[in-house]
């Protein structure tokens, strides 16, 4: 946890571009975007993965989904679609043991992801 990237950017010990922080959440733009729109939230707490979270975080997990949505509105992608990703583990491609969504939005997408 000591390592962990996204705990040193909530704690200002990395710098990013912050686009969102409440008590429990704070999003950020992603370093290497794949989107015009591409954020990414956290909750402010240390969790590694999904499968991590328990009936106890549901309301933190509805609020990181709130935070995108909001965030997707305020980018102009509400009507025109946007996608809201969690990696877990190595097969989905999670590199950040730090559970997030990823916001994307901004140019059309293909699905199934690859
Ligand atoms: P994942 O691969 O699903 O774990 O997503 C991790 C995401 O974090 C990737 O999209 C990275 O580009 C992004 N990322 C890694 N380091 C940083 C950083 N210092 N600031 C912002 N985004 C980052
Ligand atoms: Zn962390």
């Amino acid at each position: 946890m000591g390592e962990c990237i996204f705990c040193k950017i909530r704690d200002g010990e990395m710098r990013a571009t912050v686009v969102h922080e409440d008590d429990e959440v704070m999003a950020f733009e992603d370093i290497n975007p794949q989107a015009p729109t591409h954020v990414v939230i956290i909750p402010k707490r240390h969790i590694a993965t999904m499968n991590d979270l328990d009936d106890g975080d549901a309301q933190l997990v509805g609020r990181l989904f709130l935070v995108a949505k909001d965030l997707a509105a305020k980018r102009g992608h509400a009507e025109t679609g946007y996608r809201v990703v969690m990696n877990t583990n190595r097969e989905a491609g999670q590199s950040v043991f730090h559970i997030h969504l990823h916001l994307l939005g901004g140019r059309p997408m293909r699905w199934p992801p690859g």
